[in-house]
């Protein structure tokens, strides 16, 4: 990776596997200006699920981290750290995922699930809301 200040290479000093997301973590330095830096490495979820929504191929769409946590920021409306919140509540949201090892098609369902469990830890109301837009399957 390049230098983010003046675009020379970088050498990694120091590297580690974040145990909660599953990324690693690298700290860089740039020997031309000094610069030091951080990079995660993440899977490209939307490179790697497909979400399965229904029973037919016809309703699969690549994982979007966007509307996830845009379904996570209507739920916690009443909050006013809403936006923050939101954004480490979907990171939570999709480590819990990645750690069911459900394969490159994940049913809507399992995400649904999921987020109303994280939800539920974190604010019961939001919890409640997010189930009047999001019905949890009985199956
Ligand atoms: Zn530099």
């Amino acid at each position: 990776m390049v230098c983010v200040y003046c675009g020379h290479e970088t050498a990694v000093l120091n590297s580690r596997l974040q145990k909660q997301s599953g990324n690693v973590w690298r700290r860089r330095s740039c020997a031309a200006c000094g610069a030091l830096f951080t990079t995660h490495e993440a899977p490209d979820l939307a490179a790697c699920w497909i979400v399965q929504y229904g029973s037919t191929t016809k309703k699969q769409r690549p994982f979007e981290r966007d509307r996830l946590y845009l379904s996570v920021v209507k739920a916690l409306g009443h909050r006013r750290d809403a936006v923050e919140a939101a954004s480490a509540l979907t990171d939570t949201i999709t480590a819990s995922l990645l750690k069911m090892h459900l394969g490159a098609l994940v049913p809507v369902s399992s995400i649904i699930e999921v987020s109303h469990t994280t939800l539920q830890r974190y604010d019961t109301a939001a919890a409640v809301q997010y189930a009047a837009y999001h019905p949890i399957s009985s199956s």
